[in-house]
């Protein structure tokens, strides 16, 4: 953490140096008086992306165009952005133009709600203009300036007011509570990876449940994708403690059990997930059912994800958060195998004991094998093995 802050320090020493203005600015300044664990460090400054590349040994130009480029100091990345104003938003995503400005406070008051509209100068100085700290105190999510405006230049902002109630416990602020309401419709408009990329922030929120709640009662969930086929949901989702689960796959296998999902790949498909992810929360999925999670079942999922997949059982089903999360660990490590390689016998040997040609059958029966070796049918031994293949080949 002292690394990051004296990290910025530097950069915003060479800035002021150099004749220009420097500010640490939004969410790193809101998590910081929240005494929160803060992720990284965003800087603004009156310096144009042109002169901070030369000021500084090692940037990356990753959003010229925005004003950003990353600064990098003592391996830490910092995104140092010029103060900006932004245009009129043409096509609701992105504004047609950026213009840059030289004051602090605009560029503070095209930020979207007060508590991320905060910055802090290298001396340790806060510029609060809209109230921001008040705010942190009073746990209320705001609007700067004037609610119905600010959603209408970028929906996303009604899904990222959620977002922040989830992830900080705060409540919405009465005007920006209902301008989200009225124009929930709106989101309609957004991408969905910069939707994606907020809601599961939400789901990872310790107040995901209510704000889950909300977005069902008052009708938000029918601007998101394949959401919107849940007009209600049941007391479950409410009831799930979000906060006990560990990863994204977690949350997403929960969600779509709880609304009882037919088609879960579709569902993560249209929220643009990767096919890693989906192939793992469907896995997920196809146990949450079982009454129990068999030896062969654990060998399947592998360690960790039949930790995982038990996490998610206990969640759903209510129990407590790390109720035989130990013994799930303990039982996976004694199977008798872990993977296919460490089975005594391989394809050659299956080839052996029969004339016919070679094809898929010494897969099926590799996997007939390894399942009856890892549910303690059969010992894992060559001449056990084979004994016992003979004795249902009949031979
Ligand atoms: P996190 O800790 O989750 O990254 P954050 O507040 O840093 O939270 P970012 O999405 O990284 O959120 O955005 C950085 C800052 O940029 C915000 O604090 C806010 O000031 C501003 N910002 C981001 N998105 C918007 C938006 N859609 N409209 C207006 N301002 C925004
Ligand atoms: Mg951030």
């Amino acid at each position: 953490m002292s690394d990051l802050f004296a990290g910025a320090q530097i950069i915003m020493d060479r800035l002021l140096q150099a004749g220009y203005q420097a500010y640490m600015v939004g969410g790193c300044v809101r998590d910081y008086l929240l005494n929160r664990d803060i992720g990284d460090i965003d800087i603004a400054t009156s310096a144009l992306p042109e002169v901070v590349c030369s000021l500084f040994a090692k940037t990356i130009p990753v959003g010229m165009e925005h004003g950003t480029v990353i600064v990098r100091v003592q391996h830490i990345s910092y995104e140092v952005t010029t103060f900006r104003k932004e245009g009129t938003y043409v096509d609701r995503r992105h504004p047609s133009s950026v213009e840059y400005i030289d004051s602090l406070f605009e560029d503070l008051s095209r930020r979207d709600f007060t508590i991320n509209a905060m910055a802090m100068d290298a001396a340790g100085n806060l510029h609060d203009p809209f109230g921001g700290s008040q705010h942190l105190k009073d746990k209320k999510i705001k609007t700067v300036g004037d609610a119905e405006k600010r959603f209408m230049e970028d929906p996303l902002r009604i899904m990222r007011a959620l977002r922040f109630w989830a992830v900080l416990g705060f409540t919405l602020e009465e005007e920006t509570e209902k301008a989200c309401k009225r124009l929930a419709d709106e989101l309609k408009e957004i991408a969905v990876e910069r939707l994606a990329a907020e809601f599961i922030k939400l789901l990872r929120g310790i107040e995901a449940s209510s704000c889950l709640r909300f977005m069902f009662e008052t009708g938000v969930v029918s601007s998101l994708p394949e959401l919107n086929r849940f007009r209600s949901s049941s007391e479950r989702l409410y009831a799930l403690d979000w906060a006990c689960l560990e990863s994204d796959e977690e949350r997403w296998a929960a969600l779509l059990f709880l609304l009882g999902e037919e088609d879960p790949a579709v569902f993560l498909k249209a929220w643009k997930q990767s096919n890693a992810l989906i192939r793992s929360v469907l896995q997920l999925i196809r146990y949450l059912d079982k009454e129990e999670l068999r030896p062969h079942d654990l060998y399947e999922l592998g360690e960790l994800q039949a930790v995982s997949c038990q996490r998610v059982r206990n969640a759903v089903k209510g129990r407590i958060v790390d109720e035989d999360l130990d013994s799930v660990q303990k039982r996976f490590q004694k199977l008798p195998i872990h993977q296919r390689k460490e089975l005594a016998v391989n394809g050659k040997d299956i080839v052996s004991l029969d004339e016919s040609e070679k094809g898929p059958w010494i897969q099926e029966m590799l996997q007939r094998i390894e399942h009856g070796v890892v549910e303690g049918k059969v010992l894992n031994e060559k001449r056990a093995i084979m004994e016992w293949v003979r004795s249902w080949k009949g031979k």
